[in-house]
């Protein structure tokens, strides 16, 4: 689809933090496509056609040729089903879905029906990502460290469904690293051991420590904690044979050897959402799973530990 010509038709379905505080300023500033509608059980959005939900939006606007899903994960299989059994393409925000058999079965039948399916990773949409796959190709990694912590009550005020099962816990800040990991080295590395640590009166993991290995005795660890104060550190150290690289604020500064790089970006919203007309004008899907299976393997690998319970 060319820059300008004839933006396309998409509704936003699930109206919270992320739709209004990313989905909605990078489709406001996008040529590529102009909200039609939006799918909110709360009201949506002043001046914005509103559907109680995405059964009516798909019944009243045939004539929507694409979605953006932004509601949590576990309601997200069924809304993903229905809009591509409408013929609509679809954006998923992360993680794709709630399972990963689920994800593959969302992504068969896109292939099936003809749309795209683009389930979305915003954090490997970082200014200093694409440099620093860049830089690390060729090099030996030799060590390791991911330390994704944040406050909780800062980042996910009020949201109840990350405690429940299906909500990730402290992986919903946490597979945005591992989706800048998978997209630095594809296939490097698995996840060997695991440490969940589980709020009392929670379901899911307020802090992970996960132990990676190439198979080969590399040192590699990541750590994800809720618990933080004091400012978030979202920050990926490698190390190779030749120089070593740090990425910084999720990604978006870069450092070799301790000197800050130069990077370029539109925003990753902006960016995902550039892509998504790229997948449509193309017609494929885009789908990878490896961020949720880092996630999968450490919920089956990982011991249970049992912290104090959380309040929020
Ligand atoms: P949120 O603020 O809780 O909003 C989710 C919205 O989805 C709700 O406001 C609701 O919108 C709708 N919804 C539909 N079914 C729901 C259900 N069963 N439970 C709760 N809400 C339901 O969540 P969020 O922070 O926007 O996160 C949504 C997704 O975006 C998650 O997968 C998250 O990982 C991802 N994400 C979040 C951030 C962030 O900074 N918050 C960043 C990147 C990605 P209506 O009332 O309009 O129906």
């Amino acid at each position: 689809m060319p820059p300008n010509d004839h933006p396309m038709s998409i509704a936003l379905v699930g109206i919270g933090k992320i739709a209004r505080d990313q989905h909605l300023p990078a489709i406001a500033d996008s040529d590529r496509f102009a909200l039609a509608a939006t799918v909110s059980g709360s009201g949506g959005i002043d001046g914005v056609e509103n559907h109680a939900d995405i059964a009516a939006l798909l019944h009243a606007r045939p004539d929507i040729p694409a979605v953006s899903l932004c509601m949590p994960p576990v309601p997200r299989f069924v809304a993903a089903r229905a809009a591509i059994a409408a013929g609509r393409h679809v954006m998923l925000e992360k993680p794709p879905g709630a399972s990963v058999t689920e994800v593959f079965r969302l992504e068969r039948l896109a292939r099936a029906a003809g749309v795209s399916l683009f389930a979305t990773w915003h954090s490997r949409m970082a200014a200093g990502v694409a440099p620093a796959r860049a830089w690390l190709a060729g090099k030996r990694i030799t060590r390791l460290r991911i330390d994704w912590k944040e406050d909780v009550r800062k980042w996910h005020p009020g949201q109840d469904w990350i405690w429940q099962p299906g909500g990730l816990g402290v992986f919903d800040p946490g597979i945005n690293a591992l989706s800048i990991l998978t997209e630095l080295c594809p296939g490097a590395l698995h996840v060997a051991e695991a440490e969940l640590t589980f709020p009392a009166n929670r379901d899911t993991p307020i802090a992970a420590r996960l132990t990676f290995t190439d198979g080969a005795g590399l040192d590699a660890t990541a750590d994800f904690d809720w618990r933080q104060e004091g400012g978030e550190i979202w920050q990926i150290e490698i190390e190779t044979d030749i120089g070593a690289l740090k990425l910084t604020e999720g990604g978006a500064r870069l450092f070799i050897d301790g000197a800050e790089q130069p990077t370029a970006g539109c925003g990753e919203y902006p960016a995902l959402y550039r892509h998504f007309a790229t997948l449509l004008a193309e017609g494929r899907p885009d789908v990878d799973t490896a961020p949720q299976l880092h996630v999968a393997d450490a919920f089956l690998l990982g011991r249970r530990v049992t912290g104090a319970p959380f309040h929020d």
